[in-house]
Order: structure tokens, then sequence, then C-alpha cells
């Protein structure tokens, strides 16, 4: 690899983020370096629910969604910890496929479109001179015109202020099982300090996954199946997937330390974007079409600063504001939801509340999601 050769942008981290925007801009024929420190495929934690906003965007860029038989999700239920359920029909609803199949397609589609996809490696510091960019990495160096920060929830240490890597208060958890539940329906099961998720997705299997505390898990041993013993199946409903499901992993996928602090687009003079520019809370099922529908609007000013019609200040300005216009209600209402679930008695009476008018719910659900793009 030519190390002194300035591609005209280099992306840190290959998740939906990246990925759709280093796609985006090798179709725009531009010269696009994208580093990921896993190789594909791979999984990770995500409820694997994909707002339906998103169908069409990666239909656009190659991924034959039509054709993988895919379950689309239009019911959703809430239950409290003492199994109070609450149903609603989602306006534009979602559908289910694996991380670990998407992602994958998506870095098969980059390397089609020209992409330079360097997997198994990992950035280790960015620097800024002249208006170029140098990313080291655990095994070369590359110089670059602009350089982007997709690297998700945890931020690499070389990051520092508001988007630096902070012990967050949450501990995501994902299984994919087998099991007897309806193909159109998410469910979502609080417990004590959390809430799962459970919905279809790709290969006739279903995604189990669940946020809570760090803490949760302290009180518990620091043991995952003790918690779910002793905190998760006391919802009659959420005992029920766990003892009478097909486990498919040979041990659970956890990350931990997670938070959803308020972060910037723009420090470390890195553009960030997906879960680097600030992530909601998972409950709202659609983190992932933030990350994709970003990926769009960025890839347009982008396209305009290397073909020298805007400065990179106006790149900068221009889709920070355009960020902020399309999510900080989504997030803020994400927050506020996310304070009613898991807390036994006020989840219980929030769910009697949304039971008895069902318009509030629908609308708090629009809220939390965007139209198709
Ligand atoms: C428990 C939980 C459940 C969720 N459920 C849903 C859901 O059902 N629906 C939904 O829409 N959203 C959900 N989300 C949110 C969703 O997973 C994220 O919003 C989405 O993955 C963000 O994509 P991303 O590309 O920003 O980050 P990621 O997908 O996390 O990708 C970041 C990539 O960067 C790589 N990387 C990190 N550091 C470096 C480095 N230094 N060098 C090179 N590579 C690096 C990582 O390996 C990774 O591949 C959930 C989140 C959690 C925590």
């Amino acid at each position: 690899m030519n190390e002194d050769k300035v591609y005209d942008c280099a992306i840190i981290g290959g998740g939906l983020a990246g990925l759709c925007l280093s796609i985006q801009l090798a179709q725009k024929g531009f010269d696009v370096v994208l580093i990921e420190k896993n190789s594909y495929p791979f999984h990770k934690v995500c409820g694997e629910y994909i707002s339906l906003e998103s169908w069409d965007f990666l239909t656009r860029l190659g991924i034959p969604l039509e054709q993988m038989n895919l379950p689309i999700i239009k019911n959703l239920s809430i239950t409290s910890e003492n199994g109070f359920k609450v149903s609603a029909l989602l306006d534009l609803g979602g559908f289910g496929i694996s991380r670990f199949n998407l992602d994958e397609k998506l870095a098969t589609r980059a390397k089609q479109v020209g992409v330079l996809l360097l997997e198994n490696t990992t950035a280790k510091n960015v620097t800024l001179e002249n208006d170029i960019y140098t990313i080291t990495t655990n095994s070369l160096k590359l110089k670059s015109k602009l350089a982007f920060g997709s690297f998700g929830k945890i931020s690499p240490s070389f990051i520092s202020g508001e988007n630096s890597a902070k012990k967050g208060a949450y501990l995501g958890v994902k299984y994919h099982i087998k099991t007897t539940f309806p193909n159109d329906l998410i469910e979502l099961h609080n417990f004590k300090d959390g809430y799962c998720g459970i919905s279809k997705i790709d290969n006739d299997t279903y995604c189990l996954c669940y946020l809570t505390t760090v803490k949760n898990l302290k009180d518990n041993s620091n043991s995952i199946y003790e918690m779910e013993k002793n905190v998760l199946m006391k919802n009659p409903y959420l005992k029920k997937i766990f003892t009478e499901s097909t486990f498919l992993f040979d041990k659970p996928l956890a990350i931990s330390q997670i938070g959803f602090n308020k972060k910037k687009t723009y420090t470390n003079n890195l553009i960030m974007l997906g879960d680097a520019a600030g992530a909601i809370a998972p409950l709202c099922g659609n983190g992932m079409s933030i990350a994709l529908r970003t990926s769009h609007f960025l890839s347009e000013y982008v396209a305009k600063f290397l073909e020298h019609k805007i400065s990179k200040q106006e790149l900068i300005d221009k889709y920070n504001k355009q960020w902020n216009a399309n999510f900080s209600t989504r997030i803020k209402t994400g927050f506020y939801l996310q304070e009613l679930l898991g807390k036994n008695f006020l989840t219980l009476m929030s769910l009697k509340f949304l039971n008895a008018f069902p318009n509030v719910l629908n609308k708090l659900i629009s809220l939390t999601h965007g139209k198709s793009f």
C-alpha cells in the first residue's frame, strides 16, 4: 500500500454509519479508505430491528432487501415487570435483520464500488497538519483530505473532550434464539433497571437483546446468568422466553459501560457520525436509521467540499445544523422515555396511562422516528 497517497476521505469505523458513508462517497467518484478493527462478518450488540424509514435507502445502496425474505414488523407490545401489557400498531414499522448479515453485505458492497476497506486495522491516532490528515493505525499510516469518526458508542483513547470514552452506566446484552413468536411483533419487556426487546430477524431466528445498568450486574455477583435468573425472569414474559427458547450463542454477547451523553458532530478535527455523534436510547429502535440517514446527508456536503463548492467550515456548520434539525427531538424524547422504563411502579403507571390513551403512545413513537429517505 502506498502510504504517501492522499485519499479524499478516511473513515474510522466500519459499522452502518461508516460503511454507508464510504459507499456513497465512492459512488460519487471519490477515493475512500475505511478502517475497521474487526473482520466481517461479526456479531454486534444491537436489537436488530430497523425502522422501515431506511428500507429504500439501503435498497438504493445496493442491498437486495426485497429478495432476503425479511420479517416486516408492524406490532409493538410493552410489558411491566408484573406482566401488565400494552399493545399498539406501529405506524411505519420496521424489519428485522442481523448485524452479522447486514454489515457484511454492506462491506461487500463497499469493496464492489471501490472503497479500500482495511479490516483488522485499528485507528490509534489522528493528526491534522497543513490541511492533510495523518491516521496512524496498528499497522500503517494513511493520509487524507477529510477524516471521519464513525467508531460507535465507545470512542478510541485518542479522542478527548465531550466525545471522549467515558464510563457509561449501562450494559447491553444480546442473544440469537430459536423460539415460538409472531413474525410481525416486537416486544419490549421491563424488569428492574432495564428492558429487553425480542423480534424476528433473518434465518428464522429471533434477536433477544436487553439494556440494563452495570450496577444491576454488580448486585448479582457480576454474573449475567444470575442477573437474568434473579431480575429479568421476574417478568413472566421473559421467564417464558428464557426458559423455553434455544439459545444459539455459546455465551452472551455483551458491551458494558455505555452511555447516552450529548456529543459533538465535529471535534478532535474529526467529523463524527452514527453513535460517535450521539446515541439514542435503544428502546426507540432507530439508532441504526439515525446512522444511515446521517451518512446520507453528510455525503452530500462532503461532495460539495471536495468539489470546492463550499469551505470546510461551511461543511462542518451545515452538517451540524442538519444533524440537530433531524435528531435533537428524537434523542431527547428517547432519553425521557428511557427514564420511564425499568422503574417498576413508574413503568406500570406509565403503561396504564398509555393503555388508557393509545393516541399518546402513537405520538411518542412517531416523535422518535423519521420519514423514509
Ligand atoms: C442494547 C442495544 C440495542 C439496540 N437496538 C437497536 C435496534 O433494535 N434498532 C436500532 O435501530 N438501533 C439499535 N441500537 C443502536 C444501534 O446499534 C446503533 O445506533 C448503531 O449500531 C450505530 O451504528 P454506528 O455505525 O454508529 O456504530 P457501530 O455499529 O457500533 O460501528 C462502529 C464500528 O467502529 C469500529 N471501531 C471502533 N473503534 C475503532 C478504531 N479505533 N479503529 C477502527 N475501527 C473501530 C467497531 O469495530 C465497529 O464496527 C441498539 C443499541 C444498543 C446498545
